[in-house]
């Protein structure tokens, strides 16, 4: 019986129509091709294999690396009718067993396979005795080494082209600049395949960056005020701070749990499955998690960390408003996050080729942050796409003020200057702006920094509006962090043409309700 997709979709997942491309991405492999697709997370990327996998004769083979969802996914197919199944190291002897019998006797529509398991002898064995619709490679982007989420043994699958050249194979991910696209490309042999780009557009999210100051408060108030009972993601860059922020929220009356690497698989596991289930939980976590949730009703992801890099934070950010209602994504960032973010890259362990990407990964998370002009369009021109400007993210619905700051960052890095010229010394963004404000503080007076010529000079603007200034000359590469490791500033090529006057530094104007408490360390 060979069926058409459209009566597929229709009859067996009870949908109407297609959506975006994926009628092309179906009718491509149906017929035979190799396709790489990249749409964002909720765009429909199941689909492109499933549908295939039913229309062709023989089992669609499901390359995953979630298989805390594989139980889920085979479950809701078999709710449909669509006989699935899977095999992975959560299983035992006996079911994994049975899966095979059924896979060989071509009883089965889609074997879901962990990739670990799909590389080991004996599943190669078995899968070269029954017969292949078509190879899905689910979240391909695990195949970057670039990226966070990268998994070894999707290297191997490059095995598939060579064992399987008659079997279509589809590779599909959320995670797409052209860079990632020609290395997934290149590691899978899919150089030849048909490639498939959605728009990464998603309207019905509100992009907003905040200035960081007291960010939990500024978190706590967004929810209660924006949010209040909504199903939320709160995204952090380390574990104690996922622990503190979600008993912070729970304390202030928002119910939210944890999610890191650090806690055990079970509490992962239900804390996970929770906030699926329930109404209005707020999920504290780091980016261990989210990869395949599908939750279509998350009304808000936060970050209250800087990002590493912009492909991560879309692609987190994505994971708001699935269903296509009204969504925010909220970040707040401050002057300590690129201190702190450039120090990690310093002292990281990776050769210059790897440091040099992380490096150029932050200053296009660091642009995003600091733009004064629409933020999706930069977040699309990110993926290679061009949009008007969107009217619904903040540089959009109000847009930023902006100064000129030349002469206060001349101010600054001539105290910069000073100091390791006539003292053979470096500091940290907090003692250079006592210097500049002209405060007395102790460690000035010890140090007795009352009498550089640039003590005092920078009384005109308030402590806030300091820091915003080295925040945008460290986002700029105006100003860097010393590579020492302890957050003290110096100077880069790029600051001599400033000291000179060469051209004019156009600034973000600083809110001044913002009032910072978090200061930089320095020595
Ligand atoms: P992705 O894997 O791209 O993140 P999914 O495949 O999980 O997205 O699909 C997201 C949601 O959209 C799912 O709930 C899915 O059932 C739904 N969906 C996918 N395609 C269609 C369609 N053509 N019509 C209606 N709903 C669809
Ligand atoms: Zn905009």
């Amino acid at each position: 019986m060979s069926r058409n997709p459209l009566d597929v979709l229709q009859q067996v997942f009870g949908y109407d129509a297609f959506r975006g491309n994926q009628q092309a991405i179906i009718e491509h492999v149906v017929a035979g091709g190799d396709a790489l697709v990249l749409m964002p997370t909720g765009g429909g990327k199941s689909l492109c294999y499933q549908i295939p996998a039913l229309v062709r004769p023989g089992t669609g083979v499901v390359i995953s690396p979630l298989i805390a969802l594989m139980q889920d996914q085979v479950d809701a197919l078999l709710e449909l009718g669509v006989k699935a199944a899977f095999l992975n190291s959560s299983q035992d002897w006996q079911s994994a067993r049975e899966v095979e019998r059924e896979f060989l006797n071509g009883e089965l529509d889609l074997l879901y396979v962990a990739p670990e398991r799909l590389l080991t002898e004996r599943c190669m064995n078995l899968l070269s005795r029954g017969r292949i619709s078509v190879f899905a490679i689910d979240e391909a982007h695990c195949v970057s080494q670039w990226g966070h989420d990268f998994r070894k043994e999707y290297l191997g699958l490059s095995v598939l082209a060579e064992q399987w050249p008659d079997v279509p194979r589809i590779a599909l991910t959320a995670t797409a600049t052209t860079a990632t696209r020609q290395e997934i490309a290149q590691r899978l042999q899919l150089e030849s395949a048909a490639h498939f780009v959605a728009s990464f557009d998603r309207p019905n999210i509100t992009y907003r960056i905040v200035e960081k100051n007291e960010v939990r408060k500024q978190l706590l108030s967004f929810i209660q005020a924006e949010h209040k009972g909504d199903c939320g993601i709160v995204y952090c860059l380390s574990r104690t701070r996922v622990e503190e922020t979600a008993e912070f929220l729970c304390r202030n009356g928002i119910e939210a749990l944890p999610y890191h690497a650090g806690l055990t698989q079970e509490i992962r596991a239900s804390n996970q499955a929770r906030f699926l289930r329930e109404d209005g939980l707020v999920m504290v976590a780091t980016i261990a998690f989210g990869m395949g949730i599908d939750k279509p009703d998350v009304r808000f992801v936060a970050h209250i960390d800087l990002p590493k890099a912009v492909e991560g934070y879309y692609q987190e950010t994505g994971r708001a408003g699935r269903d296509g209602l009204p969504a925010t994504a909220w970040m707040a960032y401050g002057l300590q996050d690129v201190v702190q973010q450039r120090r990690m890259i310093d002292s990281s362990n990776g050769d210059d080729m790897f440091r040099r990407r992380q490096g150029s990964q932050l200053d296009a998370m660091l642009g995003l942050c600091e733009t004064v002009s629409c933020r999706r369009q930069r977040l699309l021109a990110y993926f290679d796409q061009e949009i008007e400007p969107c009217g619904n993210c903040d540089t959009c619905l109000s847009p930023p003020e902006s100064w000129d700051g030349t002469v206060a960052a001349q101010k600054i890095l001539s105290a910069v200057y000073r100091l390791w010229k006539e003292r053979g010394q470096r500091y940290g963004a907090a003692h250079l702006i006592d210097i500049l404000r002209g405060k007395l503080t102790e460690r000035v007076q010890q140090s007795e920094h009352q009498s550089l010529s640039v003590f005092g000079i920078g009384q005109d603007l308030s402590e806030n509006a300091w820091r915003g200034v080295l925040r945008q000359l460290l986002a700029q590469g105006i100003l860097m962090v010393d590579q020492e490791g302890y957050g003290t500033l110096a100077l880069t090529e790029a600051s001599r043409s400033v000291l000179k006057g060469e051209h004019k530094l156009m600034m973000r104007r600083e809110s001044e309700k913002a009032r910072s408490r978090s200061r930089t360390s320095g020595t």
